[in-house]
């Protein structure tokens, strides 16, 4: 074997630049199902069964192109169970001349699989990841000397040098941002008859590895009785068609909205394609553009939708190559509860968490605001440490990949970079669920109340984090107008705040706490 092309299981494209140069006669691939990636989190059913099931399509792609493949399948007696273990053992029996593969999207996959072809002593290779916007040195020389840095501005250089929704230097529409148009809520009569999800039917491959999946990992997380996945790049060129023609028009006005027992709405479910590089974000990326320029989706809609791929998609990827591996670790509100055991059964009280966690154990899927606003605020309010907040989400999630998700979850919903990706903690009580359309009128507790038994846990943590980082907080200028009002509490209302805070701690409201059996 001339070159041996690794491939793992996000980098799905028989276009990537790995292959630039494959020779069908000289050159192998190699691809791995392990054990270890779906245990070092306790990833959930869903999660697995897609990565396998993508995988094993891609496999038949690779041998109907006529590439030869090394493929080890998880169910194969000798599996040694780990990347490493499994590429050490090829590279000792096909002794390539070099090792070529894509920039991994995980430091942890990185490190090991690096230092295994170092051992070896075989020359690698490390192409650039096409399937983004930016390369990790252009971020990197964007990030430098900067003191803090917002997403605004990186998008809007994005727009500028990709020339996407610009005309004669200037954004179309004449402004950046539509924002004020987008954040609506269903309101009292809820979203009306929505467009359905994008089903994709298993096909034999895929329920070979559902069946797996069910008995291999039986106690994971989840279940797998609504898999309907793209799994090859035809379904997931589909499912981007039926999302602009059916989904996209309302993107934007609905983008925040929640609404109990509709996991779906108007969202787009192609963020698992685009991390698998099923899909390439510019195909996204000017299909949205071209609705625009064809009259069929407004501008503030496909705006909204661009800014989520073309901004924080490449931003946070950004982040993370440019901060790991120290980001990982980080605490910088010093969260160290547990992350209750109800995070992995939904059996909570709180009807918008038990609704978001029951969906997203249903389906390995929960749109953004359900992540940021109710499990992501729950776990911030109450003070969970962050590194056990990013397992849960890296393990839950079918489009879970460590690049995107721990800057995500760590950054952005935990604060626990103490501000360099959001310029505040994105807290508010239960009112702000309750006005993006959430369950509060079927949950035993009323989002208004801040004391007393009824009193929803989210309002009452939401005043004890405002007490508790009060001094941290005080020199924010976004949190200005929050502390004003927390300075309107008396003494005995804090102390009142503050007992009640400390029982949902001890699992005496909402719910157990501590760690799954
Ligand atoms: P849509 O709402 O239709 O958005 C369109 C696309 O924009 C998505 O498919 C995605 O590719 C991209 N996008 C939107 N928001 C973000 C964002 N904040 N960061 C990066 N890309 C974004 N996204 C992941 O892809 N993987 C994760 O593991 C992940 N973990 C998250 C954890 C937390 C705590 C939070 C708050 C967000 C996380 N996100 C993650 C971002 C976002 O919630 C998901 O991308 C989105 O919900 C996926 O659903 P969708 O494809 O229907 O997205
Ligand atoms: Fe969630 Fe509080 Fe509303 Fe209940 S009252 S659904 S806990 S926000």
């Amino acid at each position: 074997v001339r070159h041996l092309v690794l491939v793992l299981g996000d980098q799905l494209d028989l276009q990537a630049a790995a292959f630039d140069g494959f020779d069908n006669t000289q050159d192998a691939v190699w691809m791995a199902e392990v054990a270890e990636e779906s245990t070092h989190v306790w990833s959930a059913q869903q999660r697995i069964a897609l990565f396998l099931a993508a995988m094993r399509h891609f496999a038949q792609a690779l041998r109907e192109a006529g590439r030869p493949l090394h493929y080890r399948r998880l169910d194969d007696a000798d599996n040694r169970g780990s990347l490493a273990d499994e590429l050490q053992a090829t590279l000792a029996a096909l002794k390539p001349q070099r090792v070529v593969m894509t920039a991994p999207g995980d430091w942890r996959v990185w490190q090991s699989l690096k230092a295994v072809v170092e051992a070896a002593g075989l020359a690698l290779e490390v192409c650039e990841d096409r399937h983004f916007f930016n390369t990790v040195r252009e971020f990197a020389a964007y990030a430098k000397g900067r003191k803090s840095l917002r997403m605004e501005f990186f998008y809007r250089e994005m727009r500028q040098r990709h020339g996407i929704l610009m005309q004669h230097g200037k954004p179309v529409g004449g402004q950046w941002n539509f924002d004020v148009d987008n954040r609506e809520s269903f309101g009292a009569k809820g979203p009306g008859l929505l467009p359905q999800r994008a089903l994709f039917e298993p096909d034999a491959i895929t329920r070979e590895v559902l069946d797996l999946v069910r008995t291999r990992f039986a106690e994971h997380p989840g279940s797998l009785d609504s898999f309907a996945w793209p799994v090859t790049r035809e379904q997931a060129l589909q499912a981007l068609q039926t999302f602009v023609a059916e989904r996209l028009p309302l993107f934007g006005r609905y983008e925040d909205a929640m609404w109990p027992g509709e996991p779906w709405l108007y969202h787009s479910q192609l963020s698992a394609a685009l991390n698998l590089k099923l899909l390439n974000p510019f195909e996204v990326v000017h299909a949205a553009e071209a609705a625009y320029h064809a009259g069929h989706a407004p501008l503030a809609s496909v705006e909204g939708f661009i800014r989520q791929i073309l901004g924080w998609r490449e931003y946070v990827r950004g982040i993370y190559w440019t901060q790991m591996p120290g980001y990982l670790e980080r605490n910088a509100l010093y969260a160290q509860q547990p992350l209750p055991g109800w995070y992995w059964t939904g059996d909570t009280d709180m009807a918008c968490l038990r609704d978001a966690i029951t969906q997203t154990l249903a389906h390995g899927y929960a749109h953004h605001i359900q992540r940021l606003m109710v499990t992501g605020l729950y776990a911030l309010l109450l003070g969970v440490q962050p590194q056990q907040v990013h397992a849960w989400y890296l393990a839950v999630y079918v489009d879970a990949v460590e690049w995107v998700e721990l800057p995500n979850t760590l950054g952005m919903s935990q604060y626990g970079d103490g501000g360099l990706l959001g310029s505040k903690p994105y807290v508010a009580s239960g009112r702000y669920i309750q006005r993006m359309g959430g369950p509060c009128s079927q949950c035993r507790y009323k989002p208004a109340e801040r004391e007393g038994d009824d009193a929803c846990p989210f309002t009452t943590l939401y005043w004890d984090f405002l007490m508790r980082h009060e001094p941290m907080l005080a020199g924010n200028q976004r949190m200005v107008m929050q502390l004003k009002n927390l300075s309107r509490l008396t003494e005995a209302e804090r102390q009142a705040v503050s007992q009640r805070a400390e029982a949902i701690r001890q699992g005496r409201v909402g719910g157990s706490q501590g760690q799954p059996a």
